[in-house]
């Protein structure tokens, strides 16, 4: 086994079952992503629209690609036509700029929304209030072309780890706190939360999907 092979193997066997990984493939050759597919491994994160195309185009069909990064409306369309899952809806806007491109393509594209739960200006995401307000809207229940499944958050890059379990925790607060909530285009089954550094935080808080890079494939320096 290579060292890919046997880091993605030795998280398998870590996280529970009910946890997804997603290998976070961002700058890494398409080789590297190959030596995953080859043990069966299948569901890839990227942060950037070309690179995903790209890749989409070189690699395996039966691969399910999720995208993860800030994604400007103007650019949904060219990953529309084949995106899995975009854990990374920070705005109505571009929630009913997918809902467009999905119905040119025929399709219902399964998505999360991105809540900014982070000290920190950096990340990004709807703030609470504004999740809220969307999901009770009259505009948000006429979008038949997406599917929400959860919503998604980064933490702030600290070394202080109750922090960083506060703002897990505040995420699967709101997904509790809006869980009931049901309509056609939502149902809330996914918490996307914890990356190398953390996932296992997130886990114990209550993460459904972590979303692994530098553990995997090393650093990206
Ligand atoms: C890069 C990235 C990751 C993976 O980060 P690692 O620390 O390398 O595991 C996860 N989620 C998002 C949104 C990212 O941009």
């Amino acid at each position: 086994m290579t060292e890919i092979q046997k880091n993605i193997t030795k998280l398998h066997e870590c996280i529970p079952a009910g946890v997804k990984l997603v290998a976070v493939s961002k700058f890494k050759p398409k080789e590297l992503l190959l030596e995953a597919y080859e043990i069966g491994f299948r569901a890839f994160g990227e942060n950037y629209v070309q690179e995903l195309v790209d890749k989409y185009e070189a690699l395996p069909k039966d691969i399910e690609w999720h995208f993860i990064g800030h994604l400007q409306t103007n650019k949904v369309k060219y990953i529309a036509p084949f995106v899995s899952l975009i854990h990374s809806v920070d705005s109505f806007k571009l929630l009913k700029e997918i809902d467009k491109q999905s119905s040119k393509n025929g399709r219902v594209i399964d998505c999360l929304l991105q809540i900014y739960i982070a000290k920190e200006d950096s990340k990004s995401g709807m703030d609470k209030t504004e999740y809220l307000q969307m999901i009770d809207s009259e505009e948000f229940k006429l979008l038949k072309n997406i599917k929400v499944k959860g919503l998604m958050g980064m933490s702030t890059f600290t070394d202080n780890m109750d922090l960083v379990r506060e703002e897990f925790r505040s995420l699967k607060e709101l997904f509790e706190q809006t869980r009931s909530f049901h309509a056609s285009n939502f149902s809330l089954e996914e918490i996307s939360m914890g990356m190398s550094g953390d996932w296992p935080l997130a886990v114990e808080e209550g993460s459904t999907m972590i979303r692994v890079g530098s553990s995997i494939f090393g650093s990206r320096s």
